[in-house]
């Protein structure tokens, strides 16, 4: 299927990321929020970054306003009409999904592929509501979306091979590659990610080295752009926890239990960047 133009749910940071990056490869974008501040904030955060890749050289003046025109913002699920595919990019909550799952059905033609940016809900367990489970996919961006190149491509046990093999070419067709990956809590990279992050919690509790010899270590040893410990503060301390969470409780396995020290810090309220304190003070 030829996708022209693509409908995101969502204005917020993966959203309106999704959206410029939909717009940048020169296909129609329609970003739908709830709220008429949502869109909006949305729309200026695409306007100042593609500001920034001016200022940088990286593409024209004309360049930018060519991919803003391509963007329609809306609070009408109707708006979504002509889009041959639909990302869901909403909040992180399983009930809301479905809810706008079975909205965007009400208002998607029957060809329609769905797909969603969903970080830790299965995928399988969403294409089981809806009616068309074969044409719903996992679509994984990571942030920023301009500038990450993966695209975690995610087959529930029902999706079709052309709906996979039609997303994959999507992802492609932003720039961006597609990694093919079957459902299965965190997919890949968070996977093995956060359990990462929370080993490193382990050592600095057991004072094998301090915070910042064990991100200096990591940055020199394993060549990461960024220490464990400084990618949870980014993240979110809650967010580590709350996904080794799912998978201690998922895969029932104590490899994945949370590092008590993370759960300490988390309980003081040191969440990271967002409050300021974390493993660092901001
Ligand atoms: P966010 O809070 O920045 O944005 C969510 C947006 O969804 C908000 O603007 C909110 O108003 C909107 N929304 C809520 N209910 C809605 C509805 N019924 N209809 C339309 N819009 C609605 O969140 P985010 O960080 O952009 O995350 C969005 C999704 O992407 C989540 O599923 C998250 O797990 C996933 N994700 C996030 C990241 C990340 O690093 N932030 C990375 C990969 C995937």
């Amino acid at each position: 299927m030829s996708i022209q133009t693509v409908g995101i749910i969502g204005a917020g940071t993966m959203g309106n990321g999704i959206a410029q990056a939909v717009a940048a490869a020169g296909l129609q974008a329609i970003m739908v929020d709830i709220s008429d501040a949502a869109v909006s904030k949305g729309l200026a955060t695409i306007a100042s970054s593609l500001d920034r890749q001016v200022k940088k050289d990286k593409i024209t003046e004309a360049d930018k306003a060519d991919t803003l025109a391509r963007i329609k913002g809306s609070t009408r699920y109707v708006d979504l009409q002509p889009a041959q595919l639909i990302i869901e990019a909403a909040t992180e909550n399983y009930e809301l999904k479905v809810k706008i799952i079975k909205q965007i059905e009400e208002v998607a033609t029957p060809r329609t592929i769905i797909a969603t940016n969903t970080s830790s809900i299965s995928i399988t367990r969403l294409a089981a509501q809806t009616s068309q489970p074969e044409q719903f996919i996992g679509m994984h961006f990571f942030n920023p979306v301009p500038m990450m190149a993966l695209v975690e491509v995610i087959r529930g046990l029902q999706t079709s091979d052309a709906t996979h093999d039609t997303v994959a070419e999507m992802a492609r067709k932003l720039g961006k590659t597609p990694v093919s990956v079957q459902n299965a809590p965190g997919f890949v990279v968070n996977r093995i990610l956060v359990p990462m992050i929370n080993e490193a919690f382990f050592v600095l509790a057991e004072g094998v080295a301090k915070a910042e010899a064990i991100d200096e270590a990591m940055k020199l040893g394993a060549n990461h752009p960024i220490g464990p410990l400084a990618l949870a503060d980014l993240i979110g301390l809650d967010v580590c926890l709350a996904v080794m969470e799912v998978y201690l409780q998922e895969f029932g396995d104590s490899k994945y239990r949370p590092a008590p020290l993370l759960r300490e810090l988390v309980a003081a309220g040191r969440l990271g960047r967002k409050s300021g304190h974390g493993v660092y003070k901001y």
